[in-house]
């Protein structure tokens, strides 16, 4: 019998194996996919995401290949906050394409020595494991849904999913521009709607945005996108050849608990929001990095079952924080009438005079500032034997340091587990 069965080879179930693997503990993913999606939802690694892979030993591939950007936005304001000031080695955010991030942390997962099986569709949970679509019965002590927002793990251990349904929706496309904005990136929202444009890997470029008058969840057409992009931005970019047109809604919903007895869920399967702000997916890695280290000591005996109960305690309240930020996100993204456009303009000027402001959004954003009852991650420093903390923590155990005791997961401790 496995210790840990994951379902779901996304972002989260990844990183969460990796985790688990350094912990000791055996895993295996499960995936329905026959083959990774082709199609990259996110494109945004925030701040802490590129801290946690610098404590694992492996952010040099991510550094290497992104885009580094020195700011981010809030509900597509104009004014942008400054990540540079921020307290980390790695002040910025990073552009990379989701299929390159997942490729990078199945690497990780697999020489940690990680199984991942595909075309492994899971209908069912059993009492000793989950059940797969031709009956057989993967074993597995504890089972983790990291399965995205239909998660079949969080519906078959009967956990709720409260929350509200979409009222809007936003469009994407990923396309040829024959004539890109001059600097490849563009962020333009009115009161016709709003466009961002970012280049992407093969010479395809994403825009992405909202349209008050093309607002339903139908996936949209070329042509359509074309008339909208037009209405808001004066020009189409010379848009053709779709590698990939899509739509999201703002369907807005947190699972009531993120464990059920030998049950966990984490990442999309916990927590469902609009995309706005790029959140989703370092949520869901920052999910599996508290999860990881305290779900491979209680599978491996090294700790008791209780310890999982903190799993829910520090991230639900970080989940519920994304639904809200999103929500005021969409909110502002979606503030078409004169009304709403004096407010963005107003809190506009704010991010850009009011230095409190913005840094505290950044630290927000960056996922920087989420702290537990033990307070927030311990920055980077050095040891009193020269070496420095993120270097330390790649073993993924605790680490004494002049400021105290250090969880795996970078927080500080109250107490080890042996
Ligand atoms: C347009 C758009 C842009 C976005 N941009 C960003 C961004 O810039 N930054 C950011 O952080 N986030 C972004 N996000 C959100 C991000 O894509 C998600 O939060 C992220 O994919 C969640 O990862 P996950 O691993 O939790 O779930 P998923 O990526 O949904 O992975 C779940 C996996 O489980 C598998 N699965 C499902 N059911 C089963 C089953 N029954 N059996 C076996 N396997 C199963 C699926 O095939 C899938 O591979 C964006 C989202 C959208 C829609």
């Amino acid at each position: 019998m496995l210790d840990v069965v994951i379902v779901g080879a996304g972002p989260t179930g990844l990183w969460l194996a990796g985790e688990l693997r350094l912990g000791g503990a055996s895993v295996t993913i499960l995936e329905a996919r026959r083959n990774p999606d082709p199609n990259s939802k996110a494109l945004t690694i925030h701040p802490r995401t590129v801290e946690i892979f610098d404590c694992r030993g492996v952010v040099e591939p991510f550094l290497k290949e992104s885009l580094s950007i020195p700011n981010g936005h809030f509900g597509a304001l104009p004014d942008r906050m400054d990540f540079s000031a921020l307290d980390t080695p790695h002040p910025y955010t990073l552009a990379l394409p989701q299929m390159r991030t997942e490729e990078l942390l199945e690497e990780r997962a697999l020489a940690a020595g990680a199984t991942i099986l595909r075309d492994r569709k899971v209908v069912g949970l059993t009492s000793d494991g989950v059940e797969l679509e031709d009956r057989t019965v993967v074993k597995a002590r504890y089972v983790v849904g990291c399965d995205g927002v239909n998660s079949i793990v969080r519906q078959a251990a009967g956990i709720d999913f409260p929350g509200t349904e979409s009222t809007t929706w936003g469009y994407l496309a990923d396309v040829v521009l024959d004539e890109p904005p001059a600097s490849g990136v563009a962020q333009i929202a009115g009161p016709t709607g709003g466009v961002m444009i970012v280049p992407l890997p093969g010479g395809i470029h994403r825009l992405v945005g909202s349209d008050p008058f093309d607002n339903r969840p139908e996936r949209p057409t070329l042509e359509t996108l074309r008339a909208t992009v037009r209405r808001i931005a004066g020009s189409d970019f010379g848009m053709r050849d779709p590698v990939w047109l899509s739509r999201f809604g703002n369907a807005t919903r947190q699972a009531a608990s993120y464990r059920k007895g030998n049950v966990l869920v984490a990442g999309d399967a916990a927590h469902m929001h609009f995309p706005t702000g790029g959140v989703g997916m370092n949520v869901g890695i920052q999910d599996a990095h508290n999860l990881g280290w305290k779900l491979a000591a209680v599978a491996t005996g090294r700790a008791t079952a209780d310890l999982l109960d903190t799993y829910h305690a520090e991230r639900h309240p970080v989940g519920a924080e994304l639904l809200q930020h999103t929500r005021a996100q969409t909110a502002l993204m979606t503030a078409y009438s004169p009304e709403g456009q004096a407010l963005r303009a107003v809190l506009s000027g704010l991010i850009a005079t009011a230095p409190d402001m913005s840094k505290q959004l950044a630290e927000r954003l960056s996922g920087l500032s989420v702290a537990y009852a033990t307070g927030p991650r311990v920055p980077d420093h050095t040891l009193a034997d020269g070496s420095r903390l993120f270097h330390r923590l790649r073993a993924g155990q605790y680490v004494e340091t002049p400021v105290g005791l250090v969880r795996p997961d970078g927080h500080p401790a109250q107490a080890a587990v042996s």
